[in-house]
């Protein structure tokens, strides 16, 4: 166990919604008898830190310390923990516990639980020197992943390999990316590798290479209508990564009928499409939320059997505030990640 002493942390961390980030002290939770504590060795950094930073969701408790992509070393365990030992290399993604006890968390489902314990929300996430979190969501990190290579799996990873795998069972299928960023250049090696026909959709011309590289056969510019009229009925699967609000009678017409398209992201409130869709075409419009601890620690070993690496940009921790602007600029090329 920690001692007394043990129990605060250094953490970047902020007072009031929309401030910058300063150094400071944070308190840690008690270590519970299941939990582990974690020495951060990097922590990526997600468009979610910057909209609790924000208060964006009305969700955020301050004092704020954001950053749930963590890895981490174990430095301390509970007396229960069992599979996880001192010394071990883990990572913990936007969930640090779940009721483990409801309809969703017994079918495997815990990121659908309803009293979920999320990492940086009245928790001390990953931009600290140390974390405490329950061990079951702390996933043990395969040798082939790099520290920095992992750190944005456990969010931006899991987040698009989870409905990717569960939407299409079969391989061969026509999947388009909407949006080039930290989600989608992670879902187009996915999908790609997934052995999927990969189309990334973007706004502008600027992305085609990076898209190729990154494994997607063809590239559509969405702001040039010939090229989308062209690709309609193409699409097994949307997958919409993209923040903005986009035209969805448009994205609904580039599914082919049982098609479907699902949202990882909030682009909007609400969005309307035309009902034709779903008793004509049989299309299904649906969302995806990060992914269960299962899908996790399947997607970190997929990563890593496969080489599915993230594009990642390494900045120090006490530069956070600049990472935090580049990211809301949208320049982050694909992936901040923050080294202690
Ligand atoms: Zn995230
Ligand atoms: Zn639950």
């Amino acid at each position: 166990m920690a001692s007394k002493s043990g129990d605060e942390t250094g953490a970047w961390m902020t007072a009031a919604p929309g401030q910058p980030l300063t150094p400071g002290r944070a308190k840690l939770k008690a270590l519970g008898p299941m939990d582990v504590e974690l020495e951060v060795i990097a922590c990526g950094l997600c468009h979610s830190d910057l909209h609790l930073v924000n208060d964006d969701w009305g969700i955020s408790e301050y004092p704020l310390v954001p950053g749930h992509e963590v890895v981490g070393r174990i430095v301390a365990a509970g007396k229960d923990v069992g599979d996880l030992a001192v010394g071990q290399r883990v990572g913990v993604g936007w969930l640090c516990g779940a009721c483990l006890d409801c309809r969703s968390c017994n079918a495997g489902e815990d990121n659908l639980c309803g009293e979920p314990n999320r990492t940086c929300v009245a928790n001390v996430g990953g931009f600290a020197s140390r974390i405490r979190v329950d061990s079951r969501f702390s996933h043990p990190i395969p040798r082939g992943l790099g520290d920095l290579q992992a750190a944005p799996l456990l969010c931006a990873g899991v987040t698009v390999y989870s409905p990717l795998k569960r939407l299409l069972p079969r391989t061969g299928r026509d999947v388009g990316v909407v949006g080039i960023g930290g989600l989608g250049h992670l879902a187009v090696q996915y999908a790609s590798r997934m052995g999927h026909r990969v189309t990334a959709i973007v706004r502008g011309p600027g992305r085609e290479k990076d898209a190729r590289n990154l494994g997607a056969q063809f590239y559509l510019d969405n702001t040039d209508g010939g090229q989308t009229a062209a690709a309609e009925a193409a699409f097994d699967l949307l997958l919409v990564t993209a923040s903005a609000d986009l035209d969805w009678s448009v994205y609904m017409r580039l599914l082919k009928p049982n098609g479907t398209l699902c949202l990882v992201g909030m682009p909007a409130a609400t969005i309307t499409v035309e009902t034709d869709n779903f008793v004509g075409e049989q299309k299904i419009l649906t969302g995806s939320s990060i992914g269960s601890r299962e899908m996790t620690r399947e997607m970190l070993d997929y990563s890593a059997a496969n080489e599915v690496y993230p594009w990642v940009v390494q900045m120090p921790m006490d530069q956070v505030n600049e990472a935090l602007k580049i990211l809301a600029d949208g320049e982050a090329r694909y992936r901040i990640v923050l080294t202690a």
